[in-house]
């Protein structure tokens, strides 16, 4: 007996879009939740949005701000419809069903109504976009708590915020505060899990202290996963997909990428950082600091044990480079001005100015001859980032001209042995040269843990494929 809670392990689940797309996938998850609770296990499962759901949020807020009713009403229909033939083969019993489509018809009143004062207002702001995008998880999670009690299961179901993850006010992006959210979620969860009960916890939503709702950014259920694993003190927090693990890169663009069987906290966290799109970016945090394994596993495979991702990292000679990962969704911004020759304090300048607007920079370079910084920012802050270096700038002595390029990518290099092992740079860049690529920016992170570099959006994939080639990352 672990953790004095009475069960064997104490296992955070999070399952994602592609693990809860349909009824049957639902159904597979439910019945692969039960057999771990048949065996002993506390298990706490996280559900993200049904596949797709999300994105159709994201269009139909854009809609309704620009007074498109008839989209919204449209949208309604068509969401309510996935919803209801999703939970219809998700659950046989018809009781419960009935429920669950109560559920999914009042969440979705209240999603019609939001969205309908979007257009009269015509406006969008951070807090009523985070109030939007919860809606995905808001009426997943339901129909997984119903799949569960069909297979007489004992389950009960929450949002983020009645779970007790509290966040700042940084609506879509928001930043948990962990310590009112570990004592909260501890509070609430220890408990059930005691009683056997399998909480089930809508993934990517939390509150602010004052009860209003917040996300953790596009992916973050996969942080919800391991903010919970870190309050209750998880054996380990098993993030469940649709590929057997990390991977030696997206097997969407090489069909032979590897799985890779270990990984350090570090090296998954630098993959994520760069575009591994399986994990989000801040999830190993809390994992991390509370030394909590985190394993991906696939939903369709569950007989294949999947990364372990892991405190100490065991780097084998000869494995200098891991993964090759591609962020497709950036944009380029140079800022330049014979001014900033020689001005000290120009860059420290710029990137306050950014600071300010919430704006992050993924990479960075200045020429040695001082007249330009380019910097590399998320394609959907290009507008904001643009915006506020004009302003600030502009018309003054220090900078003349803004430009900024948006069919850009970046491809990253990874792997802890890139350490000190020299002519791994030189290795990346010939292989790009070879395949007639152009580079246009180039930055090692000072971990050492990558080499990143910029290419034309339309070269990334032939990049990340030349370098899987030529670090023979299929053979590992
Ligand atoms: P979920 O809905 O479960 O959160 P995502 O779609 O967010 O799943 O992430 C899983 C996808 O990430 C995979 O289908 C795969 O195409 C993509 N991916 C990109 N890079 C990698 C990588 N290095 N390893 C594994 N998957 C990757
Ligand atoms: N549903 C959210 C998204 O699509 C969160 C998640 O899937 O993890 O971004
Ligand atoms: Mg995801």
């Amino acid at each position: 007996m672990l953790g004095g809670t009475g069960v064997l392990k104490k296992i955070v689940m999070k399952f994602g879009g592609t693990s809860v797309a349909t009824g049957e996938n639902i159904r597979r998850v439910a019945s692969l939740i039960a057999d771990y609770v048949g065996q002993g296990y506390g298990v706490v499962a996280v559900v993200s949005a049904l596949e797709g759901a999300t994105d159709q949020l994201v269009e139909a807020m854009e809609q309704a701000k620009r007074g498109n009713k008839d989209y919204v009403y449209e949208f309604r229909q068509k969401i309510f419809g996935k919803h209801l033939t999703t939970a219809g083969k998700a659950i046989e019993d018809s009781h419960i069903r009935g429920e669950i489509e109560q559920i999914l018809k009042t969440t979705l009143d209240e999603l019609e109504k939001v969205l309908v004062g979007i257009i009269y207002v015509g406006e969008l702001t951070p807090k009523s976009k985070a109030s939007i995008l919860s809606f995905g998880e808001r009426l997943s999670a339901p129909i997984l708590w119903g799949a569960l009690r069909d297979l007489e299961l004992n389950a009960q179901y929450y949002t983020g915020g009645e779970a007790g993850i509290v966040t700042d006010l940084n609506f879509e992006e928001a930043n948990p505060l962990m310590n009112v959210t570990k004592y909260q979620v501890r509070e609430k969860l220890e408990p059930l899990l005691e009683k056997g009960v399998v909480p089930v916890i809508a993934g990517y939503i939390a509150a602010t202290q004052d009860g209003v709702i917040t996300t953790l950014g596009r992916g973050g259920s996969d942080y919800t996963a391991t903010i919970i694993g870190a309050a209750i003190a998880a054996d380990e927090v098993w993030i469940w997909k649709d590929v057997d693990g990390l991977m030696t890169t997206d097997p969407k663009i090489v069909p032979t990428a590897k799985m890779l069987p270990e990984l350090s906290f570090q090296e998954a966290t630098e993959m994520a950082i760069f575009g591994a799109k399986a994990i989000h970016p801040r999830a190993l945090e809390p994992a991390m600091e509370e030394n909590i394994p985190v394993r991906i596993r696939n939903v369709f495979n569950p007989e294949n044990q999947g990364t372990l991702i892991v405190k100490e990292q065991k780097i084998k000679h000869g494995d200098a480079v891991k993964a090759i990962t591609l962020i497709k969704d950036v944009a380029l911004v140079n800022v330049s001005g014979t001014g900033m020759v020689g001005t000290p304090g120009t860059a420290a300048k710029v990137f306050d100015v950014l600071g300010k607007h919430n704006v992050n920079i993924l990479m960075i370079s200045q020429s040695v001859s001082e007249a330009n910084i380019s910097f590399i920012t998320r394609r959907n802050l290009l507008e904001t980032t643009v915006n506020a270096l004009e302003i600030a700038f502009l018309g003054g002595r220090l900078i003349h001209e803004v430009t900024a390029e948006d069919d850009v990518c970046v491809v990253a290099v990874v792997g802890a042995g890139m350490k000190g092992t020299p002519g791994v740079a030189s290795k990346v860049f010939t292989a790009v040269a070879q395949r007639g690529i152009n580079v246009r920016m180039i930055a090692q992170g000072s971990s050492e843990l990558n080499i990143s570099f910029v290419v034309k959006e339309k070269d990334g994939e032939e990049a990340v494929r030349a370098l899987h080639e030529e670090f023979k990352l299929d053979k590992i």
